[in-house]
């Protein structure tokens, strides 16, 4: 087991977007609503060559009973006393809350390694002036910026040493690994493409619905790559279908998404795509999950019931085109070898990352072969663009005026960049940012 580093603080200071910056991929959901990271949501992560587990905790209201979740409270107590070290989270540029003091004595009296975080500070030029108060905590303290990575190589550095000797482990060998979350509804054949991918039967399948067995992560190794299914307790959860209803919760299956490189939505082709399917695949999209839908068990279906169905999947993928589709059975083996090496390549997409030169250069001859529309008799100006994160490819576009770009013409743009880049299959986020002069 690896040590443990626990996020804590209380609601909006910043912590998923910590989280996130530290596990290196977009593991929580981050909000503006305070309150919206509900689950206590762990990761490994590699803190300056240290590999940690990562936990990032509801958020603790503490004096504030009313309208609490008591449940949040409980995982943060949890996560409390099973880390090795905390990071107590703080707003910079609210300053110091009475919630902050309590949760600050509370670790104290924990005894365990607290680091203070003072989260959006966003550049150095402020940092002196919004961390002076917190200092009255009387704790080791850094100031960062989650959002725009103000020191967080120091804070990474920081934390590293202040890990337990005796935890210390290097993360497991380099060898190549592709993990992938197996989601869709009850009965739709995941346990069973699970099991023929995997190639004996770890997971039980059965006919009747609720026979479900326990298992976490399922690894094994396909072609030198080792692959693991995360969460298949999930795949075999069922809830219960008493009034016909089936229901699979779109949350859990997102937190396993999260988990993975790639999710495997299956559909059920004799059922076709219900109604949690789309919604599941809309949540997907807005999240910028990489997935694939497998269609199962098309032995099934006549040749005609199959071009029906091909027209139904991809009307419903409108809103993500790159969205690869394999129509597949478990029962035949009808195109099971695919799936692995299109996950792989999902991933490898996923990692891409582009220098900023290059990019301007090659996207100079995408942004004049077709202007901006004008919009409100004016047009968008574009200045520069950079990669700001991988996995997924997020590109930010400096432009005089955001109003200005319209969605149409945002997806002229992902298409540029996806030919550019041959990113086919890949999520790819694409963001606006106002500027008034073009870069030196
Ligand atoms: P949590 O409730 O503590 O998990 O907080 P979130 O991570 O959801 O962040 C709450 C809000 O603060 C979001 O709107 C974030 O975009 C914003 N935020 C997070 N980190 C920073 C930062 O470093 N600088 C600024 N300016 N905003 C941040
Ligand atoms: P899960 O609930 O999504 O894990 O679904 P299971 O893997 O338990 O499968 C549900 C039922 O569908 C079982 O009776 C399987 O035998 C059957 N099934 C799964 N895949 C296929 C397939 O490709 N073709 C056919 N004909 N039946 C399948």
């Amino acid at each position: 087991m690896h040590p443990v580093v626990a996020i804590v603080g209380r609601p909006n200071v910043g912590k998923s977007t910590l989280f996130n910056r530290l596990a290196r991929k977009n593991a929580a959901i981050t909000h503006d609503r305070p309150g919206v990271t509900r689950d206590r949501i762990r990761v490994e992560a590699s803190l300056s060559g240290r590999a940690v587990s990562l936990i990032d905790t509801g958020g603790m209201e503490l004096s504030d009973a009313e309208g609490m979740d008591l449940e949040v409270l409980r995982q943060a107590e949890a996560a409390i006393a099973e880390a090795h070290v905390l990071l107590l989270v703080v707003d910079g540029r609210e300053g110091l809350n009475p919630l902050d003091e309590q949760a600050a004595a509370m670790l104290r009296a924990g005894g365990k390694p607290v680091l203070l975080v003072v989260n959006k500070v966003d550049g150095p030029e402020r940092e002196g002036v919004l961390t002076a108060e917190f200092h009255a905590l009387g704790m080791e303290l850094q100031a960062v910026s989650a959002e725009h990575g103000f020191a967080l190589n120091t804070l990474r550095e920081r934390v590293a040493a202040m890990l337990p000797e005796e935890a210390e482990e290097a993360l497991p060998a380099e060898k190549p690994e592709l993990r992938l979350a197996m989601l869709g509804r009850p009965n739709a054949g995941k346990s069973s493409l699970i099991n023929a991918l995997v190639g004996e039967d770890r997971l039980i399948v059965s006919d009747v619905a609720g026979t479900t067995r326990d298992a976490v992560d399922v690894a094994f190794e396909r072609g030198g790559l080792r692959c693991v299914f995360v969460d298949t307790a999930g795949v075999r959860k069922r809830t219960r279908i008493d009034d016909g209803v089936e229901k699979y919760s779109v949350q859990k299956a997102l937190s396993s998404a999260r988990r993975a490189d790639a999710a495997l939505l299956v559909i059920d082709a004799v059922g076709g795509l219900g109604m949690q399917d789309k919604k599941l695949i809309s949540f997907l999209d807005k999240e910028k999950t990489a997935f694939i839908v497998l269609v199962n068990k098309v032995d099934l279906l006549s040749p005609k019931e199959l071009s029906e169905l091909k027209k139904d999947i991809s009307y419903a993928l409108k809103i993500c085109p790159h969205v690869p589709v394999l129509y597949v059975s478990a029962v035949s083996r009808r195109s099971l070898k695919k799936i692995l090496p299109l996950a792989a390549e999902v991933k490898r997409e996923c990692g891409i990352r582009v220098g900023t030169g290059e990019l301007n250069r090659s996207m100079r001859a995408v942004l004049d072969k077709h202007q901006a529309p004008v919009v409100k008799r004016r047009r968008a100006r574009f200045y520069y663009l950079t990669q700001s994160e991988e996995t997924p490819p997020t590109f930010v576009f400096f432009v005089n005026d955001p109003e200005r770009v319209k969605p149409s013409y945002a997806r002229y743009l992902e298409n540029g960049l996806r030919r550019m880049l041959g990113i086919k299959a890949a999520p790819m986020r694409l963001l606006f940012r106002s500027s008034h002069k073009p870069k030196e």
